[in-house]
């Protein structure tokens, strides 16, 4: 862990994230597994995904899931892994997010290489190296993810926990949505009259303002408007995070731009939304326009009763080693992450699998040590398990 933690592998520095996959590359072939490296085109400019490979016919194909990038750059001052002197506490980037989830994947594959229980196991490992920050477009960064994810039963997640009895079977949707009104550039002593109307602030307003009415009720949905601009001319510099707006208080303003993201628990749920935010910018006040634009930022991972079952053999294998029964968080509590790109293509799956702590994405990432030998033997027996139960395809029914 400390030599993982301690190779720097933020999303940008393609060069880290490729070193710490080459630290583990040797790991994965004194199992047994067959390691291949796939970078990602020149011009995408992150770096590609380590897929190990065990081609074994015996129980379920199972597909494991980790990252290899961490959200801290090569210039943040958080660097180095650090362990508490009782040894409870270790701090360091990505020690939970997401070395901690590499961490328990190797050691619950050495256990069960251990007592010879890979033999004809049908593994495949995808650590993507660009989680964090996904180069776009998603369908090539997530290639080799969602072709392993096509030939499995399961896919099982070692992203963090967020305490040790709390799995996640599911996680909301993210788009993102421009919301762009128009009004007419007159004199301000004119607002209001009928052949000038109201302008593009009080327009936006009026749509941001709907929105919040009709919509901020919906459980599991959220709209936020991250960013407001309004004036006689307004751009927005979206890779930078920020806007430029030109105006005079003695001017009607001509233009405004929202921008804002919107998470959700279903397609469905997404869909009524953008219906009904559509109807509002649909109905202008009198001289101006509204027209929304969404964009499809990533898919929701359905919690599925077939999640919620695979949930149930976990905890089972939890409370025969003696730990507590397992739940599943409720999707909200958890953005997105690689498993939401591929859980349509595989017929159940499960994250959160990794050890827990606190303080992700933040200088106070934290481990709770004792948390990994936990997670790992809760892995390694439900391996174990997986391994030794029929698969799909063995049934023969042609599914
Ligand atoms: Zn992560």
């Amino acid at each position: 862990m400390e030599q993982l933690v301690n190779i720097n592998s933020g999303t940008a520095n393609a060069g880290g994230v490729k070193k710490v996959g080459d630290w583990l590359k040797p790991q994965f072939e004194a199992l047994g597994f067959h390691v291949k490296w796939h970078d990602l085109p020149e011009n995408m400019r992150h770096a590609g995904s380590l897929v190990a490979t065990l081609g074994g016919n015996s129980g379920k194909r199972i597909l494991l899931i980790a990252h290899l990038d961490t959200v801290f750059s090569r210039d943040s001052a958080f660097q180095r892994f650090t362990l508490s002197t009782d040894k409870k506490r270790a701090t360091g980037p990505g020690v939970i997010d997401d070395k901690g989830g590499l961490v328990t994947i190797i050691f619950a594959l050495k256990a069960l290489h251990h007592v010879r229980g890979l033999q004809n196991a049908n593994i495949t490992v995808v650590l993507v190296g660009d989680e964090e920050l996904a180069a776009k477009p998603t369908d090539v960064s997530r290639k080799e993810l969602i072709e392993a994810a096509k030939n499995s039963d399961i896919a099982l997640g070692f992203e963090f926990a967020l305490s040790p009895n709390e799995l996640v079977i599911g996680r909301r949707g993210l788009s993102e949505w421009f919301l762009t009104s128009t009004g007419k550039a007159k004199h301000s002593s004119n607002i209001f009259q009928p052949t000038v109307g109201f302008g593009a602030v009080f327009e936006l307003s009026r749509v941001l303002n709907e929105i919040r009415r009709e919509l901020s009720q919906t459980p599991g949905l959220t709209i936020n408007p991250g960013l407001l601009l309004g004036g006689q001319h307004v751009r927005e510099e979206t890779e930078e995070g920020r806007g430029i707006t030109k105006g005079k208080k003695t001017i009607i303003a001509a233009q405004a731009l929202a921008h804002g993201d919107i998470r959700f628990l279903t397609d469905e749920q997404r869909e009524n939304a953008e219906q009904t935010m559509i109807r509002i910018a649909n109905h202008p006040l009198l001289g101006t326009t509204s027209t929304l634009a969404f964009r499809h930022l990533m898919p929701v991972m359905m919690a599925t009763e077939e999640n919620q079952r695979l949930l149930t053999e976990y905890s089972a294998v939890s409370k025969k080693l003696g730990e507590p029964t397992l739940q599943a968080i409720p999707p909200e509590m958890r953005g997105g992450a690689d498993i939401s790109y591929i859980s349509r293509y595989v017929p159940a799956s499960l994250d959160g699998l990794g050890p827990w702590g606190e303080g992700a994405h933040s200088e106070k990432e934290t481990l709770d040590v004792d948390s990994l030998p936990v997670v790992t033997k809760r892995a390694a027996l439900f391996l174990w398990q997986q391994i030794q139960s029929p698969s799909r395809g063995q049934f023969g029914d042609g599914e």
